[in-house]
This record gives structure tokens, C-alpha cells and sequence, in this order.
């Protein structure tokens, strides 16, 4: 059979290793030749991150410890008025996904450059993908100046990582390895990246799961993290990022809580259209079928398996499947109809499909629907 794919490595520099940090993170400075650097950091990394920003005092001009989830349009302007006002030359985040994230935002409208120290696995210091959340909508895009020139793993800043947030992060990174299988930019090299990436988060999951303190697992954790980040990177996402976009925007859902109670149900649905890439993922599970070993794994870890643990009612339940809707065309190997994301949404909610088959009612069909 022949091949045809285009492929584009990244330019980002990746240094990995327990205890690095600091110097990494003033090294890198040096090298872009910044000395007013403005750090973005996640309030919990003050006094766990202080190796770090006491080494990089010299070069830090100010700092922002504002940072929320979803990274809410008023706290990207105060980030970028800070860097402005300080005439900031460079960016350092310090935290997860929510620290990245308004590091980018500042970014996208500055062209500073980013160095980014993650301290969860979410993966977004790998990616060109910025989010920005206006009064209840997430707006995402793509723009080459996020991307951090230096990214710096180092697995002693993640040891304080609560188990559960741990948990759910490393659900996250699976997420951006499933789909990456099937989103539209995927290759046979993100698909490689991205099994890689399921078979040593799938490991650190399982010891963690047994042993909370197991020290091996961060280091497997963050390293699947990376792998789960670069191949999202370059192969995009679909249906299930949009899904917990949507969510994550609307009711200020935990964005990797989210991811882990939605992925199963967008494998489920998407598997059987698939089956070189759920043959795959199964092998990366350890398993013969791909939907069973992420619930295995799930299950195990104890990971939230429903929106409705996550405090979402039924009313919120038909506002997002509105907005969902409103988003289609979304590309996804099962063609996506309304009623395919009224059946998705529903599920993973937590109250059964009343069929098996994705998206094969009509849509009229769950107007009986009421909020409890
Ligand atoms: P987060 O950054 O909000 O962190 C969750 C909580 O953990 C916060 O309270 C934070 O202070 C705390 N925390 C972080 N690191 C810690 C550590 N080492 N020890 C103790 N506590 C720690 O959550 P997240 O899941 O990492 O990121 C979610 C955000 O990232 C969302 O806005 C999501 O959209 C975005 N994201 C973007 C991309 C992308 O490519 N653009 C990818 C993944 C996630």
C-alpha cells in the first residue's frame, strides 16, 4: 500500500529531567537574551516553583499568579497589560495547563516568547493551540507565536501533584493520543507518537493507581504527557476536544476531569468505524479491545465516569448538546448528526443511550427529555 501524509516536526526545544528546572529555565533566558521576563504562574507554584524563580530573580521583571481555568477573557487582558506595562521580553509559565494557557494568550496578541515549565500533564506547552473563554464560549485557534521556544519536564515539580488531579490529568494526555489516531492532520508518525504515548500513560496510571506515592509514575506520566501533547500538536483534535471545550466554557467544568469522563464514550462511538487505529490502541492498552482498556483503566484509577458527578444537570446537559450542535459540522470518523451528540452527551452524562447505536434516533425523539 502505498503512503501519503504530510508531516511537520516541531521547533520546540525539550529538555527533560528531575531536578532541572532552575538552571534549564535560566539558560534558556540567556539564550533568547531576555532580562525582563514576565512569570505566568499557577498560584499553587509560589512556594513549590521557588528553586526556580529564586534562580531566575535576576531576569524577572514581574510576576502573574492570576491565572484561572479556561483562562477567562478578563485575566488574559490583566496578563497582557502587565507584560506591556513592564515591557516584558520573554514569558516563563510555571503551572498547568491554565498557567500555559494565559502565557499564550499573552502571546498571541505580543509574539513574546514562551519558556514553559508544565506542572501537570496537560499538555498544552507543546502546542500551538491557544483557548480563551468570553462569557461562557471557549474560543480556540491555532497560531505558530504560542508555541513555547523552550519547554522544561521536570518531574520533581509534579510530585506535589494531588492523586487525584494527577488521575485526571493523565486523562487528559490519553485523550490527546486517542484522538490524535483519527484527527484530521494524523500521520503515521503522530499515530506512532501517540501509541507510544497511551502505552506510558497507560503504565503510570496502573502504579499510581496502586501505589499513590510510586515515583517512577510521575516521571511516565510526564513523559507520556509530552508524547500525548506532540501528537495532538500536529495531528489536531475533533469531536471530543469541541465537546469538552464546550463544557469547560459553559460551566467552568474541571478541563481534565472533563476529558476523562468523555473519552470513553468518543471511543466507543468512533471504534468500530476504525478498526486499524482501535486495534492499535488496544495493543497500546495491553488489551484486545480499545473502549475496554481505557474503562478498564478508568475504573481502576477511579477516575469520575460521569458529567453528572462533576455537578452538570440535565438542563445543562440540553444546553451543551445545543452547543455542540450549533458547532457542526465537527470532522470525526462516525459523521457527526445531532442526534449522534444528543446520544454522546447523554451518556456520558451518566443516563443510558435507550439503543446502542450512536445516532440512529431521531433527534425528536429526546424532546420527552426534562431536567430534573
Ligand atoms: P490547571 O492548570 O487549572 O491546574 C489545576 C489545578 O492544579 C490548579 O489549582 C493548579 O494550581 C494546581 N496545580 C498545578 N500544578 C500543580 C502541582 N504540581 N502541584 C499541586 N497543584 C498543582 O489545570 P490543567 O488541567 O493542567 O489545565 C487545564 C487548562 O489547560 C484548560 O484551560 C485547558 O483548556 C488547557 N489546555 C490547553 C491545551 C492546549 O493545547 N492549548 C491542552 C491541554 C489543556
Amino acid at each position: 500500500m502505498s503512503r501519503s501524509f504530510d508531516y511537520r516536526p516541531s521547533s520546540v526545544q525539550v529538555l527533560f529531567g528531575e531536578g532541572r528546572a532552575a538552571e534549564a529555565v535560566a539558560d534558556a533566558l540567556d539564550a533568547i537574551r531576555s532580562s525582563k521576563a514576565l512569570v505566568v504562574l499557577s498560584p499553587s507554584q509560589r512556594s513549590r516553583a521557588a528553586d526556580v524563580l529564586d534562580r531566575i530573580e535576576p531576569l524577572t521583571a514581574a510576576v502573574f499568579d492570576g491565572v484561572e481555568e479556561h483562562v477567562p477573557a478578563p485575566v488574559a487582558e490583566a496578563a497582557r497589560r502587565l507584560a506591556e506595562s513592564m515591557s516584558a521580553d520573554a514569558i516563563v509559565s510555571i503551572g498547568g495547563g491554565s498557567a500555559t494557557g494565559t502565557a499564550k494568550a499573552i502571546a498571541l496578541t505580543t509574539g513574546l516568547p514562551i519558556v514553559a515549565v508544565p506542572t501537570t500533564f496537560a499538555g498544552s506547552e507543546v502546542t500551538p493551540v491557544w483557548g480563551i473563554t468570553t462569557d461562557g464560549i471557549k474560543r480556540t485557534g491555532t497560531d505558530a507565536r504560542v508555541l513555547p521556544k523552550v519547554v522544561v519536564y521536570d518531574p520533581l515539580l509534579l510530585r506535589s501533584l494531588p492523586h487525584r488531579l494527577s488521575i485526571n490529568s493523565a486523562f487528559n494526555a490519553l485523550a490527546h493520543c486517542v484522538e490524535a489516531f483519527w484527527a484530521q492532520g494524523a500521520n503515521p508518525v503522530t499515530s506512532l507518537i501517540a501509541a507510544e504515548g497511551v502505552r506510558v500513560l497507560a503504565q503510570g496510571v496502573r502504579a499510581l493507581a496502586i501505589d499513590q506515592a510510586a515515583s517512577p509514575a510521575v516521571e511516565d506520566l510526564l513523559y507520556g504527557s509530552f508524547l500525548a501533547g506532540t501528537a495532538f500538536a500536529s495531528a489536531g483534535s475533533g469531536l471530543h476536544h469541541k465537546v469538552c471545550h464546550v463544557l469547560g466554557g459553559a460551566f467552568n467544568l474541571p478541563h481534565a476531569a472533563t476529558h476523562a469522563v468523555v473519552l470513553p464514550h468518543v471511543l466507543a462511538l468512533n471504534a468500530p468505524h476504525i478498526p486499524d487505529a482501535a486495534a492499535a490502541l488496544a495493543s497500546a492498552f495491553g488489551t484486545s479491545d480499545a473502549t475496554a482498556g481505557l474503562v478498564e483503566l478508568a475504573v481502576l484509577a477511579g477516575a469520575p465516569r460521569t458529567l453528572s458527578e462533576l455537578g452538570i444537570n440535565a438542563t445543562q446537559v440540553l444546553e451543551a448538546i445545543d452547543l455542540v450542535v450549533r458547532a457542526l459540522p465537527i470532522a470525526n470518523p462516525l459523521p457527526v448528526t445531532p442526534a449522534v451528540v444528543e446520544d454522546l452527551i447523554w451518556a456520558a452524562y451518566g443516563r443510558p443511550a435507550r439503543t446502542r447505536t450512536f445516532g440512529q434516533r431521531r433527534p425528536s425523539e429526546h424532546t420527552g427529555e426534562t431536567a430534573p
